[in-house]
């Protein structure tokens, strides 16, 4: 008997194990671990992960599969124990970390057909009969025909056949229609025979003249500026055909990439590098902290490391944050790797994620480059890990399962035997601090290339502008700047650092802010109830009316949207020609790149925007870089505020001056005095890493203690707070001596869709049993999750606290 153990696509605390299932003979030589199937679940037939086949089973009573949806396993062996690990790392349930791995098209119910790949000849009498001339047929009509099991999975392994999902329908293949000359002897004659009026025809003639290959119509159209008509004319006299040809939707189709060699590495480079290739060459695991000044050249590291792992014929994943996967970014890896990378992020259609994971899945690249989720790229032969940018937010997932993409990076390192990097200019203190243990192994790149220097920053006090009856947001340095940036016809980047929503308080005459005494963060303005709260303990006081500090009544809380900044900002330069760049001009497929592309082109002269601007860019003719606002980052109600805004500033310097044209940056700020903008604006990180290890030591916080948050959520108020309180309540009870269980306070966001949320912070160093307990704790509830909407989240080591 063969028995196959099955993870059940049903996401309850009561069905979080695997349950065992009789596999049908049909089925028994060619199911594998790793494959989806199709179960009976109680009166329903469910989805499930086969995560072991075995000879046998106490279970006495049962069941059968009904149907096995996969030819080929869609998780490796890697795979599934990592969904484990997840499950465990992040209290999530199994199945949920396991869909979590895979692109989206194979999570939802789609339609299943078989294409014909190959001539019908090569296939067997069942297949043959069952095609019948056709090149696809629907799943149903398989089923229908019983055609046996193993004969399809033959033919899929012989590639002579291939499964598909369909999408959406207009989504499914996507064709592009090309163009070629039937005969090219005839192209010669009919130039004569053509009128002469008709220059359009004679000029796609003497193309294909020249080029006798298939072009896709789109790029005929394009390069020689003519119509479908034209072409058209064409084809009714017999000289050109036009035919559609299948693709994958490789959403770079269209661009050429340029190829580029290996540069010859600097001193620095190649000191860093030589760890790494031998970690490569020795298959030994390692993790490596590349840090290294923006402009470096961390990615000529990259590059030459990938490279390695490729010669010896292994495979790489590099991550990059979302937002910096743009095409200037794709081109260095496409430019160097070509056709063996596959590109994964966000901005592609579901079809267009799930052709990226199936050229890996099939061998067909061996590099992937993506936003966070490509860590869980298929591959079975990995040689190296990169994330780049590593103290980025995006790297932590926000929905269950929570995990870090750094942790999985480590997991597969250690499976594989290969190095993971993580690179950045400001590494996150977790990082940094693990680096100087010798726990990661420190690498430095302390100089820009060619010994470029970084660019200026000048502090400008708004207090001080305030004072000289400067009302506007415009300090009159920055305004000074602008003006001479845009009679030189250099380029401006402006960032209005706003992050989500601002609900800080702050004093605009002393620069005072309101904090909680206890926590070291901002307290947090509730509008409805005119009062600060503390959102990891439970502080509160009134609004106050006057500053505490020096009594002036312009207290208030702070931030302001992007499109009033340009406004004022088109008021104040009439003649400047403006891009602005946030959540709501970038929110079409494609706009963001648009946009960047026609400030490239000197399009515009200024380009505003949130942090989204910050990173990555590289333009040749920026040369002023301006913060608007350096505080709002300062005072969000979070313990890394410090640490962000130092990231922050200094990301968005190394925007300026990356090329020949020196670059300026003007921060302007209430808080001149801060230290994180002080050290940012100095370019010193080793000086800030100590003084906010200090802050964090001395209040308490990662990396001297871990965190989890707990948060509660339902659409009545008294309610969670009623259930949050209990939860503190379980948790003080169980949990050692030097833990500490903060809370309940409301969440900084406190409705969400109309759900109130209350949350409890934990702070501990050492609680073994935290995970068993909170499990235990959240069993309590299991009944009330189920039914009356309750929902419990639990985020460990959590890098959003809202
Ligand atoms: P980082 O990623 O550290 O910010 P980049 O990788 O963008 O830095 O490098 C900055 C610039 O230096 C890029 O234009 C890159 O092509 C160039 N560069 C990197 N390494 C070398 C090298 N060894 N020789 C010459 N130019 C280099
Ligand atoms: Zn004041
Ligand atoms: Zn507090």
């Amino acid at each position: 008997m063969t028995i196959a153990s099955v993870i059940v696509d049903v996401p309850s605390m009561a069905i979080d194990h695997v349950f065992d299932y009789r596999v049908p003979e049909r089925y028994e030589d060619s199911l594998e671990e790793g494959m989806r199937v199709i179960i009976p679940f109680g009166p329903r037939k469910v989805m499930g992960f086969v995560v072991k086949i075995k000879p046998d089973t106490d279970v006495v009573q049962l069941k059968e599969i009904h149907e096995v949806m996969d030819y080929t396993p869609v998780l490796t062996k890697e795979l599934l124990e990592l969904g484990t690990w997840i499950a465990n790392k992040t209290l999530s349930f199994q199945i949920t970390s396991l869909q979590v791995m895979l692109p989206q098209v194979l999570k939802a119910k789609y339609k299943k057909e078989l294409w014909l790949l190959a001539e019908e000849i090569e296939l067997t009498e069942a297949l043959q009969t069952l095609f019948a001339g056709r090149v696809v047929v629907s799943f149903e009509e398989i089923e229908e025909r019983n055609i046996p099991y193993s004969q399809i999975q033959k033919a899929i392994k012989d590639g002579n056949v291939e499964v598909r999902y369909i999408v959406k329908s207009k989504e499914t293949k996507k064709k592009i229609t090309w163009a070629q000359p039937i005969d090219v002897l005839q192209l010669e004659e009919a130039l004569i025979d053509i009128p002469k009026q008709a220059k359009k025809q004679k000029a796609i003639v003497e193309f294909f003249l020249h080029n006798p290959e298939p072009v896709p119509m789109k790029k005929l159209m394009e390069r020689l500026n003519t119509t479908r008509s034209t072409v058209k004319s064409l084809t009714e006299r017999g000289l050109i055909e036009v035919f559609e040809k299948e693709v994958y939707r490789d959403p770079y189709e269209n661009r050429d990439f340029e190829r580029t060699e290996p540069l010859p590495l600097t001193e620095e480079q190649s000191e860093a590098i030589t760890p790494i290739h031998r970690s490569i060459k020795e298959s030994a695991h390692e993790v490596f902290l590349l840090h290294g000044v923006t402009g470096s050249g961390k990615t000529e590291v990259y590059l030459q490391s990938i490279q390695k792992a490729l010669d010896k014929g292994e495979e790489a994943i590099v991550l990059v944050p979302e937002i910096s996967l743009t095409p200037q970014m794709v081109q260095r890896f496409k430019g160097r790797f070509g056709s063996e990378v596959a590109v994964m992020h966000s901005g592609l259609s579901a079809g267009e994620k799930f052709d990226e994971w199936r050229k890996i899945l099939r061998k067909e690249v061996r590099v992937v480059v993506g936003a966070r989720s490509a860590i869980f790229a298929p591959f079975e032969n990995l040689g190296i890990i990169i994330i780049d940018e590593e103290h980025e937010n995006s790297y932590k997932q926000d929905d269950t399962p929570r995990y870090h993409a750094r942790d999985i990076a480590i997991f597969r390192g250690e499976y594989h035997q290969c190095p993971v990097i993580l690179g950045s200019a400001t590494p996150t203190l977790e990082t940094f601090a693990r680096a100087k243990k010798g726990v990661y192994q420190l690498l430095t790149l302390s100089k820009r290339m060619n010994n470029q220097s970084m660019p200026e920053v000048e502090i400008v006090d708004m207090r001080k502008e305030l004072h000289q009856g400067n009302r506007s947001m415009f300090s009159f340095p920055l305004q000074e700047r602008i003006r001479d940036r845009l009679q030189k016809h250099e380029q401006i980047v402006l960032l209005l650092n706003r992050r989500g929503y601002s609900t800080f308080v702050m004093c605009r005459d002393c620069g005072t802010t309101m904090q909680c005494p206890h926590c070291d963060i901002s307290l947090t303005y509730h509008r409805k109830q005119e009062r600060l709260k503390c959102h990891y303990c439970s502080y509160e006081i009134p609004m106050p009316q006057t500053c505490p500090e020096c009594g002036s009544e312009s207290i208030r809380y702070f931030g302001t949207g992007t499109q009033k900044v340009e406004e004022s900002l088109q008021q104040t330069f009439p003649e400047a020609r403006i891009i602005r760049m946030d959540v709501d001009t970038t929110r079409r497929k494609g706009a963001h790149e648009k946009l960047l592309n026609q400030f490239r082109e000197g399009k515009a002269d200024i380009l505003l925007g949130t942090q989204m601007i910050a990173k990555g860019l590289d333009f040749n003719n920026v040369t002023l870089v301006g913060v608007l606002a350096a505080d709002s980052m300062l005072y969000i109600p979070d313990f890394r505020s410090s640490e962000k805004t130092f990231q922050l500033l200094t990301q968005v310097s190394g925007r300026a001056g990356r090329h020949e044209l020196p670059g300026e940056v003007v921060v302007q700020t209430y808080t001149p005095d801060h230290y994180s903008i002080e050290m940012a604006s100095q370019y010193q990180y080793d000086d800030f890493f100590q003084y906010e290890m200090r802050m964090r030591k001395r209040f308490q916080y990662p990396p001297y203690y871990f965190l989890a948050l707990v948060t509660v959520s339902h659409p009545n108020n008294a309610y969670v707070v009623q259930v949050t309180q209990k939860i503190v309540k379980s948790l003080n009870h169980m949990s050692m001596n030097r833990t500490q269980i903060l809370g309940p306070t409301p969440s900084p966001i406190t409705r969400i869709k109309n759900r109130y949320r209350y949350q409890c912070m934990i702070k501990y160093k050492n609680e073994p049993n935290l995970y068993e307990n909170m499990k235990s704790i959240i069993q309590q509830y299991e009944k009330e999750i189920q039914s009356k909407d309750l929902q419990i989240s639990i985020d460990f080591q959590p890098t959003q606290m809202m």
